[in-house]
């Protein structure tokens, strides 16, 4: 792993030699589909044991949560990656439409945006 924070176009390169060096690459679309249902699952227990009402069974650890948090950006890049979408353009695209959605809905912070 490169010591440099990832790009989008980075971060989907790596995963598609990742997956690459197996012969049986790429799950279909629905595969993906589930595996990302299950891991978001995964994501909603950690996070309902360490701030919800559900008691741990075990201590908590906020690292689970990045651990699953990485699991759904995994299979969502694998996702992107298989049926070929750019996810620097997706997200550039999902920022666009909410400034146009969302431009009369929030209050804007005083003074300069930071970067
Ligand atoms: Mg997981």
């Amino acid at each position: 792993m490169p010591d440099k924070k990832w790009t989008l176009d980075d971060a989907q390169h790596a995963v598609d030699q990742w997956i690459n060096q197996w012969e049986e690459g790429y799950f279909s679309p629905l595969s993906n589909l589930a595996r990302l249902s299950e891991e978001v699952g995964e994501l909603a227990r950690e996070l309902n044991e360490i701030h919800g009402d559900k008691p741990s069974k075990s201590p908590a650890d906020e690292d689970r949560i990045a651990d699953e948090l990485g699991d759904i950006l995994f299979v969502v890049i694998t996702l992107a990656n298989s049926l070929d979408i750019d996810l620097d353009n997706a997200l550039r695209q999902v920022l666009k439409k909410y400034d146009i959605r969302d431009s009369e809905r929030f209050t804007p912070k005083a003074g300069p945006v930071a970067d």
